[in-house]
């Protein structure tokens, strides 16, 4: 079986508490992750191409957990599905795919999430998928 590469920072732990955010207001340019993107706040960058930029969570959650962000002012997968244009969708989409392939994932398995909004717990109001995986996952949702 293929060894996956973990995050660097996973320490095990439970639960995160704060504030999620409302989807449906306009993009804020002042979110953390557009600060990532334009290189004012540091990351440890996973993969980077025209479409999507993947760097690993700050607060692991796995023993792989890497974010992948599209290259565009998308607040959520509600936004991003309505507005973005087709290649950046489409490269997005193929950059989250390589990324686990990158990782090793593929043939352990892992997971893909995108939180959005209020009861979705999402906290950064830029588009992030989840890629989780280094270890069994356990139920979908807590229980
Ligand atoms: P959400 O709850 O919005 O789906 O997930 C936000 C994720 O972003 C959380 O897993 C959190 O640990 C991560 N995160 C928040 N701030 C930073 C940061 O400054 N750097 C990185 N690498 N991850 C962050």
């Amino acid at each position: 079986m293929a060894e996956p590469v973990l995050s660097p920072d996973f320490v095990p732990r439970t639960g995160l508490f704060a504030m999620p955010i409302d989807a449906t207001l306009p993009y804020d340019d002042q979110n953390v992750f557009a600060r990532i993107l334009r290189g004012e706040i540091p990351s440890k960058t996973v993969y980077e191409d025209d479409f999507a930029l993947a760097f690993h969570d700050i607060a692991p959650q796995a023993p792989v957990h890497v974010l992948v962000i599209p290259k565009g002012p998308y607040v959520s997968w509600d936004d991003f599905s309505a507005r973005a244009p087709e290649a950046l969708i489409a490269g997005f989409v193929r950059a989250v795919g390589k990324v686990a392939r990158d990782l090793g994932l593929v043939e352990p398995g892992y997971r893909l999430l995108a939180n959005v909004g209020n009861h979705g717990g999402q906290e950064v109001p830029h588009l992030h998928v989840h890629l989780f995986g280094g270890a069994p996952l356990g139920p979908m949702l807590a229980r």
